[in-house]
């Protein structure tokens, strides 16, 4: 008997085809595998009951990083093959292939790389084919050496022999290197790039100075490290200091689990998550008492944390150092720095020490960042080790490309039923980050072979997305999309929510531009990918300063007073503080001199952050409400009411009223009742609002399901409210897991919608 099997999906650079090869031969099969554009193909010839165990096997113990997406067997007459054999890739073309990420260092080459006697002992570039980069060194496919950045490097003869040899846990593993013959690190001191060390000396010497407390900027798998000891108050401050980044979170870098429980809390799920293939960076619940420097993340519950996924992480963490700060080496708003002379251009001014390799970056990635939510992850920022693998639609689209939103952008190409979201780009009003997203998108669009002649944009014309697309737009057709539309799209696809099928919308948001040029950000939708009705929202109220007031939060706390008590402000902290600019800020809102108008819930937070005074400037973006959030967690959980708030009814539209909320919390403050206290119960007010909105939405319309997203719902605490009050009410819930409910999933929410316009 012989059959030939066609697989689609993963396939390529996970180690498939030694394991064919493993299989087939301890099953006496003979024939062959190759690599070909349908996907992997292997014909077997051998007994009946030979074959049966092989196709079970080839699914049941594939390696741990493919990903099969299809099968396809054919029977074929006898041939008479004499032995079972690996060939070369018949037809370099990619067709279905898919890309894998880049996939930490797994635990056998964890063990090797700590063996005196292993010829790989202390090696930073050990890997197989179950680890090593991928995205991040491919330039083209099919994945094989030749179009990656390992390209240069020639292996030598040992090397080669594990390369060709099927048997061999190395078997066409393309970064595959040593000592002798792959990448090596240099330690460097900038001025003057004088080297300093080479290898393993390089390696010591860059963990005596974190010791040392010096800052280190060295090269990792997506992109360069700003990394100090994080135990260190001082150290952590001078990189704040130099990196001109005041408050924002750092991420942190720990050897093992164990390490990190001596400042966060891990649960089981966490832990899994943190040890996945994936090591994404996850946000962890802080311990009261830590060893760790207070200026990591102040003002917050969380660390973002990841373990190590290199094994040059993994040999300078080898060092006792208790956790290192590991945040992206760029400056400011710029990508993350990938290139050696870059970053001694670029982080000078922050360090003087840098720990270089000679392996190239090809496709920058900056770390995933997730928070477990209930029963699983939620993404912050998708992007190592889970792009570019596709996210499965249920339906088939056309050839389309969504050119996301503004900040935390990315984009996505489509095809069939599949979307390809690019890693995180960043902030496009940064010309260096634009110049990222123009090359990524052409990389994407030749990687993927997908030629689009529909491009999604968003509707605010001044995005450089939106530019993007009708820059780009000869024999293309532009459709732009609401942005809250898109967020809801999003979490409608990602959830397989089929074609024609109506849900509740609830897009609760920082900005978007709206169908009426307003800004949007409180939407209650009613909802298909073809269009959407809108059936409530936030009360607009005026922007004091338009984007001046996203910085600085007072403005919009004077917008919520004033339209709650008129000119008499109540004797609050809050008046007696912002005496001088209250009036400044009135006129503006009075004369309607730059002073849009929003329906922004993220606002309506950074109302109360600054009512509340937790936060009157910010200096990252949603500080005032992630801080409002930390206050809130703080609070006893006590059997809370929300505040009142009222609900404007006409006909075609519903207004929710923020007048009531404001006088409570006025109230409560002039009571004396804690900030925490008011902080939660803000939040309360608010998931009450959702589910009750939702069950009027319901009564009228039958609908059943509800779709959250947009960047509020990143409010871990929000959504566990609004999410418990909806299933009680009896409501099929659905949430972004896939990718992020901030800007940084819109596109995919974009090319759907995009995908069923007439
Ligand atoms: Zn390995
Ligand atoms: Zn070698
Ligand atoms: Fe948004």
């Amino acid at each position: 008997m012989r059959i030939r099997v066609t697989l689609e999906g993963v396939v390529q650079g996970v180690g498939f085809r030694p394991f064919v090869y493993r299989l087939a031969t301890s099953l006496n099969l003979k024939g062959y595998t190759l690599n070909s554009r349908e996907g992997v193909v292997i014909e077997v010839e051998g007994k009946k009951e030979q074959i049966k165990k092989f196709l079970f096997q080839l699914e049941k113990s594939a390696p741990p990083l493919a990903n099969i997406t299809r099968r396809k067997i054919i029977h074929l007459s006898h041939q008479g093959y004499k032995k079972f054999l690996v060939k070369e890739s018949q037809n370099k073309e990619r067709g279905n292939l898919l890309i894998a990420p880049d996939v930490s260092i797994c635990s056998v080459c964890q063990k090797e790389v700590l063996t005196t006697s292993n010829r790989r002992y202390q090696y930073p570039f050990i890997n197989c084919t179950d680890c090593g980069p991928r995205f991040t060194i491919i330039k083209n496919l099919p994945y094989d050496r030749e179009k990656t950045t390992m390209k240069k490097f020639k292996m030598c003869s040992f090397c080669q022999e594990e390369y060709e040899e099927p048997t061999n846990r190395r078997y066409h593993a393309q970064p595959n290197g040593c000592e002798k013959c792959g990448p090596e690190v240099t330690l460097v001191e900038s001025p003057g790039f004088i080297v300093h060390t080479k290898g393993k000396m390089a390696i010591k010497e860059a963990i005596k100075l974190l010791k040392e407390g010096e800052i280190v900027a060295i090269k990792g798998l997506g992109g360069f490290h700003l990394i100090c000891d994080a135990t260190n108050e001082k150290a952590v401050k001078r990189l704040r200091r130099r990196k001109k980044r005041p408050s924002k979170p750092l991420a942190l870098m720990a050897l093992d689990v164990k390490s990190i429980r001596k400042f966060c809390v891990v649960k089981q799920r966490e832990e899994n998550l943190l040890k996945s293939p994936q090591r994404p960076i996850l946000l962890l619940r802080k311990l009261s008492d830590s060893p760790l420097a207070s200026s990591i993340a102040p003002k917050n519950n969380y660390l973002g944390v990841m373990l190590p996924y290199t094994p040059l992480h993994y040999l300078v963490l080898k060092s006792n150092l208790l956790a290192i700060i590991a945040t992206s080496g760029n400056l400011r708003d710029e990508p993350m720095v990938i290139e050696n002379e870059e970053a001694i251009k670029k982080l000078s001014s922050i360090t003087s020490h840098f720990l270089l390799h000679n392996r190239d970056i090809y496709n920058r990635c900056d770390d995933s960042i997730l928070e477990i939510r209930g029963k699983g992850g939620s993404f912050i920022r998708r992007a190592r080790g889970y792009v570019p693998l596709p996210i499965e639609l249920p339906f088939k689209l056309k050839e389309i490309l969504a050119t996301g939103a503004e900040l935390k952008n990315t984009f996505c190409l489509t095809r069939g039923n599949l979307a390809f979201l690019s890693q995180h780009i960043g902030d496009l009003k940064d010309y260096e980050s634009l110049k990222f997203y123009e090359e990524a998108i052409k990389r994407f669009k030749n990687l993927f072979e997908i030629k689009p002649k529909i491009i999604a944009c968003d509707l605010h014309p001044d995005y450089f997305s939106t530019r993007y697309a009708f820059e780009h737009s000869s024999n293309c057709r532009v459709i732009g999309i609401q942005h809250h539309y898109a967020h809801i799209a999003s979490c409608m696809a990602e959830n397989g929510i089929k074609t024609k099928e109506k849900v509740i919308g609830v897009a609760f948001d920082g900005t978007g531009y709206g169908n009426d040029k307003r800004i949007w950000g409180g939407e209650f939708f009613v909802c298909n990918y073809r269009d959407f009705r809108r059936i409530a929202h936030l009360k607009y109220l005026p922007l004091p300063g338009g984007d001046k007031a996203i910085e600085e939060p007072y403005r919009m706390a004077i917008s919520y007073l004033f339209f709650s008590f008129g000119n008499d402000f109540p004797e609050i902290e809050f008046t007696k503080r912002w005496r001088k600019k209250i009036p400044l800020v009135l006129s503006m809102i009075k004369q309607k001199v730059n002073s849009p108008l929003t329906s922004s819930i993220g606002r309506f937070f950074d109302a109360v952050s600054s009512i509340l005074g937790i936060r009157n400037f910010s200096t990252y973006e949603g500080q005032a409400a992630m801080e409002l959030q930390a206050e809130a967690e703080r609070a006893q959980r006590l059997n809370f009411k929300g505040y009142n708030y009222k609900i404007e009814r006409s006909n075609d539209i519903c207004i929710i009223e923020p007048e009531l909320i404001i006088r409570g919390i006025v109230k409560d403050l002039e009571n004396e009742v804690s900030k925490t206290s008011v902080a939660l119960k803000f939040h309360y007010t608010i998931a009450q609002i959702i589910e009750s909105v939702c069950q009027e939405i319901r009564e009228k319309t039958e609908i059943n399901k509800v779709c959250l997203s947009g960047g509020v719902f990143q409010n871990g605490l929000l959504t566990e409210l609004t999410g418990r009050g909806l299933e009680k009410g009896g409501f099929k819930l659905y949430l972004q897991r896939k990718v992020p409910a901030n800007d940084g999933g819109i596109c995919l929410g974009q090319a759907v919608i995009a995908n069923f316009q007439k």
